[in-house]
């Protein structure tokens, strides 16, 4: 058996952190005899832990990393199939396939996320109105499970394991190794239309109006804007740039980075309202700006270790969902949000298409948004009184970025969880896999 360490563990936004052994097999082998020895407290997988909160975390238990599972096995450059291990990293699958004309159908925020989170949390990019999530674009995934090792599922085979691993935050199984199709793209820059928009009436307008005619759709919003100003932000929609098109490249070996834990104070009203106010400067109308990918895709990667800047005690991403007729539901969170003073960097508000087949997936037709707070006293409450709003309105909030819903209103928000449980049953009577996250919200 290889050898742990114990280890103190956080997520994207280092709250909560706790501590966990932590093991790093090399071989499948290694991963397998993890699994297998049914670790006290129980296992979970962990990626690069860009889940905000306690997905890949696993307090007294054990953690097993993917990410010396890493390898690309084979790519098939006429359909664009490539089949990998679960460590690789999404940034690292573009840096290999964009200089040949592929990329990944869909992103996340940041590029630092691997190929196991990304179908773990399903996650969804910009083009979710028109693409949809992650999952969609996966054709197979092998799963180390507890009690049938390793299992090859697909919507072919074991369609229910395959449908409830999408989303399914590594609660039923370890994923190996996954096929995955890739999109062509005709060069690396993606030309993109800004519009500032007067209020969130505005941006809901203006996301109806033109979403259709954009791969890629999504808003930042000013938090801190009150009043009539509620809502006002950025539109911004790109598309792939055609061949021959060129943007100048980002300068990623040189990112600024934070250097350590800024005092919470330093994030207050009037430093964010200044990064506010700025965005909204240099985000004027425009349309036809040839960007850099990397730009317009992972902005917040350009600065390392931003997630300090909210200081030592951490934050938490608060991401909702609610159906496309509950809009006022956005309204009165971010009326919320601002009379709370607690600053919040970024504001991001998207149209989402349909969900998909993922059991447990997030996305759902409607309106997203997501606000990041800091710690500290008063939040969960505050959080808390959201959720139940969000919930009465028949949405739901994102577990990969959660860390302080409660098991009651999670059950009201993902009604399909008892499904989820009937098959991980199957893959693991024992509730060998499970994450602090796991057991707050009473998935394991
Ligand atoms: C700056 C930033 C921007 C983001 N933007 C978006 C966005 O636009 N859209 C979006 O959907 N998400 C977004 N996220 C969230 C992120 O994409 C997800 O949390 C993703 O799951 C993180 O992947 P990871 O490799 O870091 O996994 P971790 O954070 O380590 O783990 C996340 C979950 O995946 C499971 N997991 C990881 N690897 C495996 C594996 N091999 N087998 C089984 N389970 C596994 C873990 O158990 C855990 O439940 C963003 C995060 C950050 C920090």
């Amino acid at each position: 058996m290889i050898p742990s360490r114990t280890e103190r563990l956080a997520g994207w936004g280092r709250h909560p952190v706790q501590e966990a052994r932590v093991y790093r097999p090399e071989k499948v082998a290694e991963l397998q005899q993890v699994v297998e020895s049914r670790p006290e407290g129980g296992v979970i997988s962990r990626g690069l832990g860009r889940a905000y909160g306690d997905a890949a975390l696993n307090a007294g238990g054990a953690v097993v990393s993917h990410l010396r599972l890493n390898r690309i096995l084979g790519f098939d450059a006429e359909t664009g199939e490539v089949e990998c291990e679960g460590g690789v990293v999404l940034g690292d699958l573009a840096d290999v396939f964009l200089p040949r004309g592929w990329f990944l159908p869909v992103v996340p925020g940041t590029r630092h996320v691997t190929v196991g989170g990304a179908i773990a949390a399903d996650v969804h990019g910009k083009n979710h109105h028109r693409d949809g999530t992650f999952g969609r674009f996966v054709d197979e995934i092998r799963l180390m499970t507890p009690a049938r090792g390793l299992l090859v599922c697909s919507r072919e085979a074991e369609g229910d394991v395959f449908r409830a691993t999408l989303g399914g935050m590594g609660l039923t199984g370890a994923i190996v190794r996954a096929r995955l199709r890739l999109m062509r793209v005709e060069s690396s820059a993606v030309v993109v239309d800004y519009q500032p928009t007067r209020d969130l009436d505005d941006a809901l307008a203006r996301f109806a109006e033109s979403d259709s005619r954009h791969r890629y759709s999504v808003a930042w919003i000013d938090a801190l804007a009150k009043g009539r100003s509620l809502g006002r932000g950025v539109l911004m929609q790109g598309d792939h740039a055609p061949a021959g098109v060129t943007a100048p490249r980002p300068t990623r070996r040189i990112r600024p980075r934070v250097p350590f834990d800024l005092p919470g104070a330093t994030l207050n009203r009037l430093t964010v309202g200044a990064f506010n106010r700025l965005y909204r400067a240099t985000h004027r109308a425009r349309t036809g700006v040839a960007e850099p990918l990397e730009t317009f895709f992972w902005p917040l990667d350009a600065v390392r270790d931003w997630n300090r800047v909210y200081g030592r005690r951490g934050f938490v991403q608060y991401q909702l969902v609610v159906p496309p007729d509950r809009a006022d539901v956005l309204a009165a969170v971010l009326q919320r949000a601002a009379a709370s003073g607690r600053a919040s960097f970024l504001a991001v508000l998207k149209r989402f298409g349909p969900a998909g087949e993922g059991i447990l997936s997030f996305p759902m037709a409607g309106w997203t948004l997501s606000l990041d707070f800091p710690v500290a006293s008063g939040l969960a409450e505050m959080l808390r009184e959201m959720d139940r709003v969000v919930a009465d309105a028949a949405g739901r909030v994102y577990l990969a970025k959660d860390a302080m819903l409660d098991a009651e209103t999670f059950a009201r928000m993902y009604p399909a969880a008892d499904a989820f449980r009937e098959i991980r049953r199957s893959l693991d009577p024992d509730g060998v896999l499970t994450s602090s996250l796991a057991r707050r919200v009473s998935l394991a």
